[in-house]
């Protein structure tokens, strides 16, 4: 075999014609690792590599970057066993020497056209992926109009993806026992024991050689590291309320004790329930929740203070264990009801034919108890079950419901899972846990023989990526992945979506009804509250109606909880006119025009007219125009200066940065530390509160104006979901939506609960204004930092997508936001006609246009993000 090596030595290249058995002689080193790098006696790092010309193997690799194609490499002689399908390799990418961990994905006999660089170091025995999943990330790539390494990032675990610049620490959870590990592996944990953190390049120096991936990848999945990032997002635990006897009641085991309690509480039914219940339960379990006794005893916490008050109770707070692994008793679901039994056999033969179902149930219709029937079919069939929720919705609540029944069968996967917990559930996934319930990312898990794909609250925004790349949708993503595996995906809400129910009615999807609540309880009775009425008589406290004051105030006197629901956290500017109630509109689309401070102008987001600020209402002539907004952190001021007594929570994003602050706001509400939670749609998601008696909706008319053609979707799934907090489990909850506008048709549907009226109306509307799911969207923006360069570039870009598609084009058009993180926005939102070819056709001219335009002069580093689908 005749090679040509490259000898990096002090930075010099030298290039020489040698056989490989000669060179390994010269350098004193072995020849299978001719091809590492390595170190002279010296420590100086002699970098070799090597370009053949009869090299016969090679491997495409997908590198963690945004390279356009996969990469090709040559596989040296003593690597070809070990290089595989969906095997980790170590490699170099670029001018920088940075070294890479990428993905395997095809072995090949062909050469490729361009030199080839080794493949330096294989890192895994067996595949991390299986065919199906790269299947799954190449439909993404094509769909979604982005590249593989996108995916493959998104896709893969963290502690999956090295870098050069990945930093490394000692797993804190991990026992500290190295004894089992070896003389390499021991000498890194050990150095991590008097440093806090190494980076790679540390390791390597530590180690003595350059291809160090192999060994930091081997602590890993043992979890003697982590990954220094993964650390940072550690959160705090939950808290739950106990109750306890106090002395001298607790040790009491002749009963005097205990009777005396009964004769001290004997004036109070109530009381002497909870001394009962508690009773009862603490034969059953050890620690005894505050939720268990008022689930059992039908009290609420005033009742718990007014025992504690008498010395026979305390409260006191514990941490909850954390979600893996569950280790209390599995309890029997429920019986079914009628509906259920019904739903869950139309499902049943709706698979028959149709590869997705869509379960259409009221709010409490009692839908989890149908998934947990799904569940179980393929639990006894050792199959697999992927149960998908949007990532706010995964509350300990559900996790709780579905562990008393799945206990440790089922998995959960999310955001606050640690990095080698991550990788834990991915090897789980691989060896067949039966069910993983999960986030949007949970669709790249390694399945191993898919089932089902429930996606519960298919209507919800947030299964939407919208940044980075792949901006996918995982509903949609989900019934290909299904497609993949001959599985089947069982869409559920209260409120589908425009497109799954359009698709129900085509009879693409099954569809089953639910539209009954559990027991018969009634829907809420919902009221509307005209602010304006209540403006001209002067009765309005700030943004709350005397009406919505009133319910509260009686809502807490029985003892019920409240939600108060306000769309927007900050500010999304309108100009509106507060004597007719006057917005300003688009004259070409249905959307309302936002007010741009920067350019003191009123902007269309979607065709990018804009209008100048109306000196006065053109409706009415008024010359009190505002600009509207406003947020929940004032209607909290607000509520605290109206009902001082009351204790206030509030969830919005600001309250809730980190997921623990989120769970703890629900928590508090569970546990009746809080009786009126004000919130943004957080509080509209899958959560059920047993004593919520009254849901207020501070302004309808806010959730109208979203400022894209999903407004009234949007505004009709929030106003029923957040409706259907109320009332639940035991009887009629009321709500009350506050508005300057009664007659809006919206709201008489939501009175009614009717979706059929709305959904007809909707989809003409969309059929008029060429929407989905009629046409297909597809959102490009280009971004730069100089706002010129970005609008001569743009010129380039439009010139050609408008000379190809015309009219389906509209843009370029300034955003919202027309800088983020310092770089400028142009906008373009496309329409396209259905079919498959046409849509490929205009990603192609895309792509195209965006080559052009960024292989002119000036122009290379303008950004172009394409998103498919976006809203
Ligand atoms: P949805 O998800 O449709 O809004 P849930 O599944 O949350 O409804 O159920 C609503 C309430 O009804 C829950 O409190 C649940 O415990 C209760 N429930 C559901 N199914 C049954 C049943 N078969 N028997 C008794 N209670 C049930
Ligand atoms: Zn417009
Ligand atoms: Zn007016």
């Amino acid at each position: 075999m005749k090679t040509i090596f490259y000898l990096l030595f002090k930075q010099k290249v030298v290039i020489f014609d040698i056989n490989l058995t000669n060179l390994s002689k010269i350098l004193g080193l072995n020849s299978h690792n001719v091809h590492n790098d390595s170190f002279d006696e010296e420590g100086n790092n002699l970098e070799l590599f090597f370009n053949t010309i009869d090299f016969k193997h090679f491997a495409t690799v997908v590198l963690p970057i945004a390279t356009p194609k996969p990469y090709t490499y040559h596989i040296p002689n003593e690597l070809i066993e070990k290089v595989q399908f969906g095997v980790r390799v170590e490699v170099q990418f670029g001018a920088g020497r940075d070294l890479y961990s990428g993905l395997v994905i095809e072995v090949t006999d062909k050469k490729p056209e361009h030199d080839t660089k080794p493949v330096l170091q294989v890192i895994d025995n067996e595949p991390i992926i299986t065919e199906k999943q790269l299947q799954f990330w190449q439909w993404l790539a094509s769909y979604y109009a982005c590249t593989l390494g996108e995916v493959m990032n998104a896709a893969l675990p963290t502690n999956m993806k090295l870098t050069s610049e990945t930093r490394i620490v000692l797993n804190p959870e991990h026992d500290q026992d190295f004894s089992h590990l070896d003389d390499k592996e021991y000498l890194v944990a050990e150095a991590l024991t008097i440093q806090n953190e190494l980076t790679i390049k540390d390791i390597q120096k530590i180690l003595n050689q350059k291809t160090v991936y192999p060994i930091v990848n081997r602590l890993l999945m043992h979890g003697v590291l982590e990954l220094k990032e993964e650390l940072m997002q550690k959160y705090k635990p939950k808290m739950v309320a106990y109750i306890r006897l106090k002395e001298p009641y607790a040790s009491d085991t002749e009963g005097y004790a205990l009777a005396a309690a009964f004769d001290l509480v004997k004036k109070s039914d109530k009381q002497t329930n909870v001394l009962l219940s508690y009773a009862q339960l603490v034969r059953q379990q050890k620690l005894i929740k505050c939720s268990d006794i008022y689930e059992k005893a039908k009290v609420d916490i005033s009742v718990l203070r007014a025992l504690e008050k008498k010395g026979i109770f305390e409260i006191f707070e514990q941490e909850a264990s954390r979600i893996a692994g569950y280790d209390d008793e599995l309890s029997d679901a429920q019986t079914v009801t009628e509906q259920q039994a019904r739903a869950i056999a139309e499902i049943a033969e709706s698979f028959k034919d149709k590869n997705v179902t869509l379960l259409h149930g009221v709010t409490g219709s009692g839908k989890t108890r149908v998934y947990l029937e799904l569940i179980n079919d393929a639990v006894l069939r050792g199959e697999q079950v992927l149960y998908l929720l949007p990532e706010i919705a995964l509350s300990n609540q559900i996790i709780r419901r579905l562990q008393k029944f799945f206990g440790d069968n089922i998995s959960v996967y999310h955001s606050r899972l640690n990095g080698h917990e991550r990788v834990e559930l991915w090897q789980q996934t691989i060896a067949g846990k039966p069910v993983i319930l999960g986030v949007r990312s949970s669709l790249f898990l390694p399945f191993k023989n898919l089932k089902y794909i429930i996606v519960d609250e298919e209507h919800d925004p947030s299964f939407k990526q919208h940044d980075p790349n792949p901006r996918y949708n995982a509903r949609d993503a989900a019934i290909y992945l299904a497609n993949l595996y001959g599985a089947k995906v069982l869409l559920g809400t209260a409120t589908p979506s425009v497109e799954s129910y359009a698709n129900a009615k085509m009879k693409k999807y099954g569809l089953v009804e639910m539209p009954v609540r559990v027991g018969n309880i009634e829907m809420p009775e919902i009221m509307i509250v005209d602010s304006r009425e209540e403006m001209k008589k002067r009765t309005m406290h700030g943004n709350f109606t005397s009406r919505l004051v009133e319910e509260l105030k009686a809502a807490l006197a029985r003892g019920e909880q409240a939600i108060l629901f306000q769309n927007r956290r900050g500010y999304a500017p309108t100009m509106e006119c507060p004597t007719c109630n006057w917005t300003s509109e688009c004259k070409n689309c249905d959307v309302t025009l936002t007010y741009h401070k920067f350019s003191n102008s009123l902007n269309c987001h979607y065709c990018g007219y804009h209008a100048k600020i109306p000196k006065e209402c053109p409706a009415c002539g008024s010359k009190t125009l505002t600009i509207k907004g406003f947020g929940t952190e004032r209607i909290e001021d607000e509520l605290k200066i109206l009902l001082p007594d009351a204790k206030i929570g509030r969830m919005d994003l600001d309250t809730s940065r980190s997921k623990t602050a989120h769970a703890n706001i629900i928590n508090d509400f569970e546990e009746k530390r809080i009786e009126i939670l004000i919130g943004t749609q957080m509080v509209t998601k899958g959560l059920d509160f047993e004593n919520v008696g009254l849901v207020g909706i501070l302004s309808a008319d806010n959730l109208l104006r979203f400022p894209d053609f999903r407004a009234t979707e949007r505004a009709f799934q929030l106003m029923l979901q957040v409706s259907g907090r109320a009332g639940r489990r035991h009887k009629r909850g009321r709500v009350i939506i506050q508005t300057f506008n009664v007659k809006h048709p919206i709201l008489k549907d939501i009175i009614d609960n009717n979706y059929l009226d709305f959904f007809n109306r909707e989809l003409l509307e969309r059929k008029t204004f060429f929407y989905p799911p009629y046409f297909r969207l597809i959102a490009v923006s280009l971004k730069h930092k100089k706002p010129e360069v970005l609008k001569d570039a743009s010129r380039i870009f439009t010139k050609i997508v408008k000379e190809k598609l015309g009219s389906r084009v509209s843009g370029p058009a300034v955003p919202q936001v027309e800088r983020v993180n310092t770089y400028y926005i142009l906008d373009y939102l496309i329409k396209i006609e259905k079919d498959l070819k046409t849509i490929a056709l205009v990603k192609d001219i895309i792509a195209y246009a965006t080559n052009e335009m960024q292989h002119t002069e000036g122009y290379s580093n303008v950004r172009v993000s394409v998103d498919v689908d976006p809203y």
